[in-house]
């Protein structure tokens, strides 16, 4: 589309209690747009104090996401770059800590000079600007900026957020902005009913603050009726066909298509005037179908220390559900806890898989019991695939049992290994400050012709999003490539190994990057495509 029509701006809000699925919703929305021609993009705002997730536990934020520019952002960037098939930056994320940071170095540059520094309007115009600010699409300009606000309205921490908001749609024009609010109408068993209150009282909180909302998502267990819908649309002061339903799903890519049939994209495109054509649905109809009729099902490890929340592994998840679709196949994944796996063989967690994969991490717990369930795969012939700390696993394992070198390990886990087989790189040692500081974004790799990663890739070089301070350790290099250890990428610049291999093994690749990161439903990553056909092909052998 583009440069004929102004930018026009979506935000979505949620209600009554967190964990809704705003930022699929908000992906949702994004892809029917562009399903109907238009430029999308997405930001999120989050209102916490950290500049970033990356130092946050994923115990308390689940994955940290990664940008191609090396930032490490909110999980629900994932979701945009999944549903959207383009790439997020450092601008698509953007939290308390970063909107105060900016105001208080413009304060000590004494851009404010004289004046009184406020939450209104300095911290609200940094938020405006923020948004202001989200990049166009492949050098064209945006049609469409879609903002989710983090959290739950009625927090203390979003207000500033809700304040900006309800300014932006005075600055840009009523015709130019729309709130879409996200909110959940619960079933109560024992009243055997849909309740509407918690939604009315959350869009009160939103009028309160000045902000009434154009469109109103309805997370529930199930469809609402008419008479349901007509309650909420009085109370809540919208039209009724602004009600629209978002009950649950079997699958998170069915929702654009849910939402298109709600007759959502119909209403945005008519609030904002916006000039388009309309929607083009195949791709998500053609995959949605895949997924609900798979014609086989197999079962993948996943050996990890933060398998109780699956959320610190959300691209990993969904990396496995579009390459599920790619083989016609459903992955079901089993959830090994590495703890587990610690001085015993790995044989009754893996004995029924058809596939292991060791996820990137961090610190000492549970990697005994990693490099033990590589080691099974390796010595079974199972399907193997190690991302990051997997590979590291992978290399450790190698270099006791097959070069010999008995003390081998990673100094992330013991200081002093007789053979540090993974260490930091020098730039690392000197490095103090935890934020923001590992190796980290896009960087290319240069793939080794006649390997099975060049099979895979189909190219000579590659670019991969990293995560990491850890590297294989230069010297070991020749020792281990003596014993059969194929190094198949290589960063060109640094001379970093990136993707390693074994050839006496049905398919065993372990790579330093994160390929997760880059798979996209329309758009699945060629590893984890051919890591699930890998594993298929093991189940029809085996079964
Ligand atoms: N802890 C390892 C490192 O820092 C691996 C990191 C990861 O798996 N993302 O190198």
């Amino acid at each position: 589309m583009s440069n004929e029509q102004q930018t026009k701006f979506i935000i979505v809000t949620g209600g009554v209690v967190s964990s809704l699925g705003k930022g699929v919703a908000s992906a949702a929305v994004g892809a029917i747009l562009q399903a109907r021609g238009l430029n999308v993009n997405i930001l999120k705002m989050d209102p916490y104090i950290n500049i970033d997730p990356g130092t946050l536990s994923p115990y308390q934020h689940g994955e940290v996401y990664v940008t191609d520019d090396g930032t490490e952002t909110d999980l629900d960037l994932g979701h945009y770059e999944r549903f959207l098939n383009q790439n997020t930056s450092k601008k698509s994320n953007a939290t308390t800590g970063q909107i105060y940071y900016m105001v208080i170095k413009r304060e000590r540059n004494g851009d404010y000079l004289g004046k009184t520094v406020q939450v209104i309007p300095h911290i609200t115009d940094e938020i405006k600007r923020r948004i202001l600010d989200v990049p166009g699409i492949n050098g064209e300009q945006t049609d469409v900026v879609i903002t989710e606000v983090g959290g739950t309205v009625g927090d203390i921490e979003s207000l500033p957020f809700l304040e900006a908001i309800r300014q932006l749609r005075l600055d840009v024009g009523a015709n130019n902005l729309i709130n879409i609010h996200l909110t959940l109408v619960p079933y109560i068993k024992a009243a055997g009913e849909l309740k509407t209150k918690p939604t009315q009282h959350s869009v009160m909180k939103l009028r309160e603050i000045g902000i009434q909302p154009d469109i109103l998502l309805c997370r529930a267990d199930r469809k609402l009726n008419m008479e349901l819908k007509r309650k909420i649309a009085l109370f809540c002061n919208v039209p009724i066909d602004a009600v629209i339903d978002a009950p649950d799903v079997p699958t998170i890519y069915e929702i654009p298509l849910m939402f298109h049939e709600g007759g959502l994209d119909e209403i945005i495109v008519d609030k904002l005037q916006l000039k388009c054509k309309k929607p083009d649905l195949k791709g998500w109809e053609n995959f949605v179908q895949k997924c609900k009729n798979p014609q086989s099902e197999i079962t993948i490890a996943v050996c990890g220390k933060y398998v109780h929340l699956h959320d610190s592994y959300k691209s990993i998840i969904e990396a496995f559900a579009h390459a599920g679709v790619a083989n016609n196949t459903r992955v079901t994944l089993k959830w090994v806890d590495s703890e587990s796996l610690e001085g015993q063989d790995s044989e009754t967690a893996l004995s029924d898989v058809c596939g292991l994969l060791i996820p990137g991490g961090f610190g000492s717990r549970g990697i005994e019991g990693k490099i033990n369930a590589v080691r099974y795969a390796r010595k079974n012939q199972i399907p193997f695939f190690g991302i990051c700390l997997g590979l590291q696993c992978a290399v450790i394992d190698f270099s006791r049992e097959v070069c010999g070198l008995a003390g081998a390990n990673s100094t992330e886990f013991n200081e002093s290994p007789s053979h540090p087989v993974i260490d930091l790189m020098e730039e690392q040692k000197r490095i103090k400050a935890k934020g923001g500081t590992m190796r980290l974004g896009a960087q290319p790799c240069v793939i080794k012709k006649g390997t099975r990663a060049h099979q895979i890739y189909g190219a000579d070089r590659i670019s991969e999003r990293h995560r990491h301070r850890l590297e294989v350790n230069n010297k070991y290099r020749e020792i281990l490539e003596q014993h059969g250890m194929i190094i198949s990428g290589v960063n060109p610049e640094l001379d970093l190994v990136e993707i390693i291999e074994l050839n006496d093994h049905p398919w065993f690749v372990a790579v330093q990057f994160h390929p997760e990161l880059k798979s996209r439903a329309l758009n699945v990553h060629p590893l984890f495509k051919e890591f699930v056909a890998a594993a298929l092909k093991f189940n029809k052998k085996n079964n």
